[in-house]
């Protein structure tokens, strides 16, 4: 198959959910990986938006064919934890969905703070809040 599709950074969460090589607590937020032993992932960033909420990195890695040289590429995404419990629980989030906290706090991914809605549906929510202006799809 020519060009060749490279899984994307959620066909590898996906995947390694389903191999369980990935562990994500949907009581704490807490991502482990595991290479050889269970390491923890999670880590708070700061948003373009200045908030800070607990995300992880996930590499990926693929080769591709460079003036005929076999070149092996690494890639590596954030990912905000929120998204990753509720994928973790319910399964890929549909197009047009996100999901939202429901106590507005990002620093809360746990599961019974999760909810998912279209994005109308959230926009209206947040600009229902007063002083909370919807900024972008992290909430
Ligand atoms: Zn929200």
């Amino acid at each position: 198959m020519w060009p060749p599709t490279y899984p994307g950074t959620l066909d590898i969460i996906y995947r390694r959910l389903r191999e369980k090589s990935l562990k994500v607590d949907l009581c704490t937020g807490e991502v482990y990986s595991l290479n050889g032993k269970w390491r923890k992932l999670t880590h708070t960033v700061c948003g373009r938006n200045g908030y800070h909420y607990p995300s992880v990195t996930i590499y990926r890695f693929y080769y591709r064919w460079e003036h005929g040289k076999k070149v092996r590429v690494c890639r590596r995404r954030k990912i905000a934890v929120h998204k990753l419990v509720w994928i973790a629980a319910y399964g890929p989030i549909p197009r047009g969905y996100q999901v939202h906290h429901k106590d507005l706090d990002r620093m809360n991914p746990e599961l019974t703070n999760l909810e998912l809605l279209t994005i109308e549906d959230h926009h209206d929510r947040h600009n229902a809040v007063v002083g909370v202006p919807h900024a972008d799809a992290i909430w």
